[in-house]
């Protein structure tokens, strides 16, 4: 666990997301009251809560759990999180609540497309009463102290994702809506998992967010970043290098060997960081299989 100061009233917590140091934050926000977004897996709440500790603040004090979309590396931690914090509501889009109510159908499907060497890494979720549950895509939240958090749905990674808005800093939560800057890692790119992801929505989102004015990125994996136009950027042509290697793949046939593709797309040397490598290779496996399964939806 690491402590990241990032702004007066926002600090991030380095959760050490699937075993890996800088792959994954959660974001405090503080004014009057607090908020805590994203919360990695069920693995990493400890974490979680060690840097909460460290930091000064209460479980009690924690009033809002937002949640940029259902993928289990930002919804994992919630139902843990929420089972300590009594006073948090929890926010997710509407469209996908109620697998948190109700969560065997999306740790099963996460299964299926993180494959069984990833999953164990990905733990697992508790369910949230219903109650608790707001929906994100409505969020606009008063913290006090001028904080004050918006939602921007950004829709493509998954058709449920949310963006919010920082008013007092001009920064966006931009969880998974744009690429991953592991950067500690020099990797930077965009994530197109299976079974919903959706290019053109998220050429569509990136289009959006290049016409808006924002500050910073505040980005889960990992980290802040000042160079908002260029993650926009290299986001969009990432996305249509991978593809073209898929399209390609599907026109000769060649779309079985998932790992060779994602190799073509996200080159790893031999002598690479071990983390850099299994980043890569994962999610890079990951982001083919996503991006193949989009290319063959929209032929049939
Ligand atoms: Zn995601």
């Amino acid at each position: 666990m690491e402590i990241i100061p990032v702004d007066d009233h926002i600090t991030a917590i380095d959760h050490n997301l699937l075993n890996i140091p800088g792959a994954g934050v959660s974001y405090v926000v503080r004014g009057d009251d607090v908020a805590i977004i994203e919360t990695g897996t069920s693995l990493t709440v400890e974490h979680t809560l060690a840097g909460l500790d460290e930091l000064g603040i209460s479980r009690d004090a924690v009033g809002h759990i937002i949640c940029t979309h259902i993928h289990m590396d930002h919804v994992g931690g919630a139902g843990y999180l929420a089972a300590v914090m009594p006073r948090a509501s929890v926010y997710i889009h509407s469209m996908t609540a109620e697998h948190l109510v109700e969560p065997s159908k999306l740790m099963s499907s996460v299964r299926r497309a993180v494959g069984e060497i990833a999953w164990p890494l990905h733990g697992d979720i508790k369910p949230i009463e219903r109650e608790r549950l707001r929906p994100a895509e409505d969020l606009c939240l008063d913290l006090g102290k001028d904080v004050l958090l918006e939602a921007l749905p950004t829709p493509g990674h998954s058709p449920d994702h949310v963006a919010f808005w920082d008013r007092r800093s001009g920064g966006l939560f931009i969880g998974d809506g744009a690429s991953l800057t592991h950067t500690r890692y020099q990797l930077d790119f965009p994530v197109t998992p299976p079974p919903a992801y959706d290019l053109e929505q998220h050429l569509n989102t990136v289009k959006m967010l290049r016409q808006q004015d924002i500050g910073r990125f505040y980005v889960t994996h990992a980290g802040p970043r000042d160079d908002v136009s260029h993650i926009l950027q290299l986001t969009e042509e990432m996305l249509r290098s991978l593809a073209e290697i898929a399209q390609d793949a599907l026109a000769k046939g060649q779309d079985e060997d998932t790992h060779a593709l994602a190799a073509r797309w996200l080159p790893c040397a031999e002598d690479d960081d071990e983390n850099r490598k299994f980043l890569a290779r994962n999610l890079g496996d990951l982001s083919v299989r996503g991006m193949l399964r989009y290319l063959k939806k929209r032929q049939s």
